[in-house]
C-alpha cells in the first residue's frame, strides 16, 4: 500500500502523521529541515483540553506525557496602569487539566518522539517544490527531483506552504496595523516568580502599552503590544528588550531572555482546504493563520490533522487496498465526499476561529475610542461591580463557548 504523503514537521504534520498511525496507515513525512534541527523559540505555549485528548486518542498515554511536564496554574490576574482589577484563583482540576503550558519546542520533541515509536518514516532534508494530484493520487516532488508519490497528501508545510501555493488556493483574510514582541525568559532558580497568568493593561512602566506574562516550564514569555506608530528597533531588538523588561518583570533577568520576535496580526484563511481531486489536505497555518490570542493557531491545527487523518482513513477504507483505480464509482465516490466533509468542516472551523480572533483584537487594539472608554470605565467600576474586573480578563482572547478548537466532530 503507497504511504500517505504528510509534507512538514512542525507540530501539525507530527499529529498527522500520528493520527494516521493510529489509523493503521503507513505514513512517509518529508521535512525540508535536516534531521537535527534547531527550531525556533516557544512559539504556541499552550496545549488545551481537547488537543491532550485528541492526542491521547493518538498514541494513549501522550497527553499524561505532555501534562506531567508542562506547567498549569491556577491563578489569573488582570491590572490596569498598575492596579489590580481582576484576580482568581482555581481548584486544582481533577483529570485532565484544562490547559497545560510548555515550549512549542517542547511540545514538538514529544510528538516526535510519539511519531518514531509508532513507526512513522521520516524523510529528512526534503523540501517540497511541486505537487500533481490526478482523481487517483497525487505525485510530489523535491528540488533535488526526487519523486514521491501516495494516495493523498497531508500539507501541513507551514505559512508559507508551497503545496497550498503550487495549487493555486489563495488565502483570504487581513493583516493587522501594528506589531507585538515577544520574549523567553528563563527563571532564575529558586526565585521563580508566582506561577500565575497576568495581563496588564495600559502598564505604566512601558508607556502605557500592554503586557502580557505567561509561565511555561523553565520560564515566561512576556507579551508586549506595541502601537500601530512604534519602531521595531525601539522595542523589539534583544538590545532593546533589556531596556524595557526590567519595568515589567523587575531586576535580573536581562541576562536570562531565550529568544525575541516580533510578529504582525494575520487573519488569514485559505478559499478551499482540497484541491480539486480531494487529494491534498491542507491542515495547521498551511490552511488558516490567527493572531496567538486565544492560542487557535497551534490547537486548531492539531484538530484539523485529527479530522485529515480521519477523511483519508475514510476515503482510503472506500477505494480499498487496490487503489483508486480499482475502486469503481462508488469508492471514488465515496473517497470524494469525505475528504469534501473534512474540508468543509474545518475550513468553517477556521473561519470561527478567525471572528473570534478578531473580536479579541478589537479589544486589543481598539480603533473606536469608544473601546478604550469603556475599558477605563471598567477598570474603575470593578472593585465594586466584579463583573467589569471579569470583562477586562476574559475580552483578550475572544468569545468563549462553542467548540473553537475541535469544532465540528469528534475524531
Ligand atoms: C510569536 C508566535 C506566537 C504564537 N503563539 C501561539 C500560541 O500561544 N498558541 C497557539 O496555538 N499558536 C501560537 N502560534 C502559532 C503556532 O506557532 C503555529 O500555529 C504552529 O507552529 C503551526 O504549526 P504547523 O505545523 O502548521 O506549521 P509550522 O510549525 O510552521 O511547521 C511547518 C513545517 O513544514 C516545513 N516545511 C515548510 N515548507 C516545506 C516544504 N516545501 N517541504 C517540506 N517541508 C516544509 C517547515 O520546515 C516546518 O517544519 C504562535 C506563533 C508565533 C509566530
Amino acid at each position: 500500500m503507497n504511504p500517505v504523503l504528510v509534507v512538514g514537521a512542525g507540530p501539525v504534520g507530527l499529529s498527522a502523521a500520528l493520527a494516521l498511525r493510529a489509523r493503521g496507515l503507513p505514513v512517509l513525512l518529508l521535512e525540508a529541515d535536516p534531521k537535527n534541527r534547531e527550531r525556533p523559540g516557544s512559539r504556541a505555549l499552550f496545549v488545551h483540553r481537547e488537543t491532550l485528548r485528541l492526542l491521547d486518542g493518538m498514541q494513549p498515554g501522550l497527553a499524561d506525557e505532555i501534562t506531567s511536564y508542562g506547567q498549569t496554574w491556577h491563578t489569573r490576574r488582570t491590572l490596569y496602569r498598575g492596579r489590580e482589577v481582576y484576580s482568581r484563583t482555581y481548584p486544582p482540576p481533577t483529570g485532565t487539566p484544562p490547559f497545560t503550558s510548555l515550549r512549542q519546542v517542547d511540545t514538538e520533541r514529544f510528538l516526535r518522539a510519539a511519531c518514531e515509536r509508532a513507526g512513522v518514516d521520516f524523510e529528512w532534508d526534503a523540501r517540497v517544490t511541486d505537487v500533481h494530484s490526478t482523481a487517483s493520487g497525487v505525485r510530489l516532488t523535491g528540488e533535488d527531483g526526487r519523486v514521491w508519490s501516495g494516495g493523498f497528501a497531508i500539507a501541513a508545510d507551514g505559512a508559507r506552504s508551497t503545496l497550498r501555493r503550487e495549487l493555486g488556493i489563495a488565502m483570504e483574510g487581513s493583516r493587522g496595523e501594528g506589531f507585538h514582541v515577544v520574549v523567553d525568559v528563563a527563571d532564575v532558580p529558586g526565585a521563580e516568580l508566582p506561577l500565575e497568568r497576568v495581563f496588564h493593561y495600559e502598564h505604566p512602566g512601558v508607556g502605557r502599552r500592554s503586557v502580557m506574562r505567561v509561565p511555561f516550564t523553565g520560564g515566561f514569555q512576556v507579551d508586549l503590544q506595541c502601537r500601530d506608530d512604534d519602531q521595531q528597533e525601539a522595542y523589539g531588538t534583544e538590545e532593546a528588550v533589556r531596556r524595557w523588561l526590567p519595568s515589567v518583570v523587575g531586576d535580573g533577568y536581562t541576562e536570562r531572555i531565550l529568544w525575541v520576535s516580533t510578529y504582525r496580526f494575520l487573519r488569514k484563511v485559505a478559499a478551499s482546504f482540497t484541491d480539486p481531486h480531494g487529494r491534498v489536505l491542507l491542515v495547521g497555518e498551511a490552511a488558516h493563520l490567527f493572531p496567538p490570542f486565544g492560542a487557535r493557531g497551534m490547537n486548531s491545527g492539531i484538530a484539523d490533522a485529527a479530522a485529515a487523518a480521519h477523511a483519508v482513513a475514510a476515503a482510503a477504507g472506500a477505494e480499498g487496498a487496490e487503489g483508486a483505480v480499482a475502486a469503481g464509482a462508488e469508492g471514488a465516490a465515496g473517497a470524494v465526499a469525505s475528504v469534501a466533509e473534512f474540508a468543509a468542516v474545518r475550513r468553517a472551523a477556521a473561519l470561527f476561529n478567525s471572528a473570534a480572533a478578531g473580536e479579541a483584537l478589537d479589544h486589543l487594539r481598539p480603533r473606536r475610542r469608544i473601546v478604550r472608554v469603556k475599558q477605563r470605565a471598567a477598570a474603575t467600576l470593578a472593585p465594586v461591580l466584579p463583573w467589569c474586573g471579569s470583562w477586562l480578563e476574559h475580552a483578550p482572547y475572544g468569545p468563549r463557548g462553542g467548540t473553537p478548537v475541535a469544532a465540528g466532530g469528534t475524531y
